[in-house]
């Protein structure tokens, strides 16, 4: 393993991914940042097992975000973390699975870079990864699918969500919504509309990879209905395509439940 930096070599500021809650996730690189860490600038989505593993010496900062309740604006994390650097602490900002992937771990690091701030970035296990494997639903699988594609399911405040559904309405492509919940009736209505068959297997994962983790496997058609029904939370996943038939055979953390809704019985 490469050694990993400290102020000794000018980097005061590590931008790490926690992944997506099972400890066992993290890498290395995150593990001994954490124990190098000064302070600890988190969000909401780290695990509490993750927490309990900043030692009891380094100071622990909660900037998380709940939905549209924002604790800390990120123009204040940003700010925390070049004023923590100038008084010459060892940063970690710990963000939930991999920083670059819906994390705004990039926009951490421009103004770091703008502020003259030396940093890393350590990636994380992304939600994807961590939940499709804890799940059993490979995100590629040969003859099933030929790519994945990443998509937010959320838009910034107050704007509706405007994505190229005809774009992502390709059956032979896993989509996997992070953020999705709140607009699974639209989204489930555009991709079908768009062209995407109704019965295309789909799945919502609440807290994978955690002890609690729950999945439910259903149709794009019934998808809300289903996450209704379940009563799943935030954070949960959402993975669309074919490969979301695999989990019924290979789901191994937690059982895979499949959603009936009456009018399918
Ligand atoms: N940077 C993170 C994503 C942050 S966006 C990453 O790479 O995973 C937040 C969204 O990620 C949540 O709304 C949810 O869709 C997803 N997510 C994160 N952790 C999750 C988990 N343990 N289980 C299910 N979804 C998760």
């Amino acid at each position: 393993m490469s050694k990993v930096k400290d102020k000794s070599d000018g980097v005061s500021v590590f931008i790490v991914g926690a992944g997506p809650g099972d400890p066992g996730l993290l890498t290395l690189k995150a593990a001994e940042c954490l124990k190098k860490a000064d302070v600890v600038v988190y969000d909401r989505l780290v695990s509490d097992d993750i927490l309990d593993m900043v030692p009891a010496s380094a100071e622990k900062i909660f900037a998380g975000k709940a939905a549209r309740d924002h604790f800390m604006p990120q123009d204040e994390i940003n700010q925390t973390l070049v004023d923590l650097a100038r008084l010459d602490k060892t940063v970690v900002r710990l963000k939930g699975g991999d920083p670059f992937i819906f994390g705004r771990g990039s926009e951490e690091a421009m103004f770091l870079a703008e502020h003259n701030v030396n940093f890393e970035i350590v990636p994380g296990i992304t939600a994807s990864a961590g939940c499709g494997a804890y799940a059993g639903i490979p995100l590629t699988h040969r003859g099933y699918v030929t790519g994945v594609r990443f998509v937010t399911g959320h838009c910034r405040e107050g704007q509706h969500l405007d994505l190229n559904w005809k774009s992502m309405a390709d059956p032979n492509t896993t989509l996997v919504i992070y953020m999705g919940l709140i607009n699974v009736q639209k989204i489930s209505d555009e991709l079908i509309k768009a062209g995407l068959p109704g019965d295309m297997p789909a799945a919502g994962i609440e807290r994978g990879t955690t002890p609690d983790q729950r999945t439910i496997l259903t149709t794009l058609k019934d998808l809300p209905a289903c996450i209704d029904r379940a009563d799943l939370k935030a954070p949960s996943l959402l993975i669309i395509g074919k490969v979301v038939d695999l989990a019924s055979t290979i789901a191994w953390h937690t059982p895979a439940h499949e959603c009936l809704l009456e009018e399918d019985v």
